[in-house]
């Protein structure tokens, strides 16, 4: 018996990404485990990070120089005595270095600044005499501050530096070192099944026949998970015939994500949503209207109809979500950006990114039909303000090699059937 295929709900893009959005806002974190600052890059954060002491601890200098009182220089050039040398590094003495009117201290970028020093001056404006080794000569004013960092300025003991839920870039693992969190708590990598369906698809070791063509999907999913946070969980490629669909998305709802590709055009053996609706799936979209990946299905499946979701399961294990992309290879991968992304970001544990779009100039003319949000393959290229981009030349979705040509997409709005050379587009950059 043909299970009823459910009824068509194709939204805008922005209706589309909304949804995916809100559902994503929904999603409650995992579990978390202990990883080592060399391993926690790009993982998020499970626990917050303060500052263990002030930062910087002591007044910090920002040049090589000399300490000084800014008041000492109001007459240039001014001549004041050498009394001592601060390095960076531990002191051998406990006393603390106290500057008077009249004296320098030369001091190197990093050490501390003495008490009564209001000021570094630049060692580029001093210079000291032969004769004299204790006598520098100064020959421009500072205001008082300058080339110094107060003790706590950049943070306070006890202050929050990274938050919960925050992605660790270098910048943050920087951090994280800087107060001596040398292993961190981490969310753990959502796993994320891949099953690739079509009777024409053979796997990348496979010979394909003369009508057959490989599984490149699986690959570029598998490399556009792990790089949002995820783990791919591959299955084996689906025929297409019902049942054994159907055995294969039950294996894939056992993972926490289940990303199919193919098989939600509307051909005759496109089966993924009719297998779908046998399983009682709620869609919470069929299609958007965008090209490349029009065909795009989202939606969750309550695990009720299987067996072992008993009364104890929480709630949200009770519902899968899955995304059915479309199979044509950059339509899978666009797809894949635009909606699957934001609900593996929040499986990850972090909110997701929103969308960015950068702007260049187009170097030739795009002709398209209105109706339809467009991401076509591109090049991005040239420097600071005279960025420009302009459409690699394709033979449409299934131009795989087209898109490794790009390095970008062009964004074109619905309401656009041309856009004109030097008039500026909007870029997404991934
Ligand atoms: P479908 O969405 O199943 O109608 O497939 C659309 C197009 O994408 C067809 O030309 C398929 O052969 C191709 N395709 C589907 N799955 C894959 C895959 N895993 N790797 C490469 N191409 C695919
Ligand atoms: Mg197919």
């Amino acid at each position: 018996m043909a299970a009823p295929t459910p009824q068509s709900l194709v939204l805008s893009f922005e209706d589309a990404r909304l949804v995916v959005e809100e559902h994503a806002a929904q999603i409650p974190p995992g579990a978390d485990e202990v990883v080592d600052l060399l391993h926690a890059s790009g993982r998020i954060l499970a626990e917050p990070i303060t500052a263990d002491r002030d930062i910087p601890p002591f007044p910090r200098s920002t040049r090589d120089g000399y300490a000084v009182r800014s008041a000492d220089l109001t007459k240039l050039p001014a001549r004041l005595i050498v009394v001592g040398e601060i390095k960076a590094g531990p002191r051998p003495s406990p006393v603390p270095l106290v500057l008077n009117s009249g004296q320098a201290f030369s001091i190197m970028t990093g050490a501390p600044v003495p008490q009564g020093a209001d000021a570094v001056v630049m060692v580029e404006y001093t210079s000291s005499s032969l004769s004299s080794q204790n006598i520098v000569e100064i020959t421009k004013g500072v205001d008082a501050g300058e080339n110094i960092v107060a003790q706590a300025a950049e943070a306070r003991s006890g202050s929050l530096l990274l938050g919960r839920r925050e992605q660790l870039d270098h910048a943050a693992i920087a951090l994280a070192a800087s107060v001596g969190k040398s292993r961190l708590q981490v969310f753990v990598r959502p796993r994320v099944a891949v099953l690739t369906t079509g009777d024409e698809i053979v796997d990348v070791d496979g010979r394909p026949g003369p009508t057959q063509i490989r599984n490149s999907n699986t690959y570029s999913l598998a490399a556009q998970i792990q790089e949002a946070g995820g783990e791919a969980v591959l299955l084996p490629i689906a025929p297409d015939e019902p049942h054994r669909l159907r055995r294969l998305i039950e294996q894939g709802l056992e993972s926490d994500l289940l990303i199919m590709t193919g098989g939600v055009s509307m051909g005759r053996y496109d089966l993924v949503e009719q297998v779908l609706s046998e399983m009682k799936a709620e869609f919470l979209f069929t299609g958007a209207r965008i090209q490349p990946g029009r065909p795009v299905v989202f939606g969750r499946v309550p695990l009720g109809h299987k067996e072992g979701a008993g009364a104890a399961t929480p709630a949200a294990a009770l519902l899968k979500y899955f995304f059915g992309l479309p199979g044509n290879p950059v339509s899978t991968m666009v797809t894949f950006e635009l909606f699957a992304r934001p609900i593996l970001e929040a499986l990850a544990g972090t909110s997701p990114h929103p969308l960015v779009f950068v702007h260049a100039r187009l170097k030739s003319e795009i002709r398209v039909k209105t109706g339809l949000r467009r991401f076509l393959p591109a090049v991005f290229s040239g420097q600071h303000e005279n960025s420009q981009a302009e459409l690699v030349p394709w033979q449409g979705s299934g131009d795989i090699a087209a898109r490794s040509r790009a390095n970008c997409y062009i964004v074109i709005p619905p309401d656009r059937e041309q856009i004109s050379a030097g008039d500026w587009v909007a870029i997404m950059l991934r």
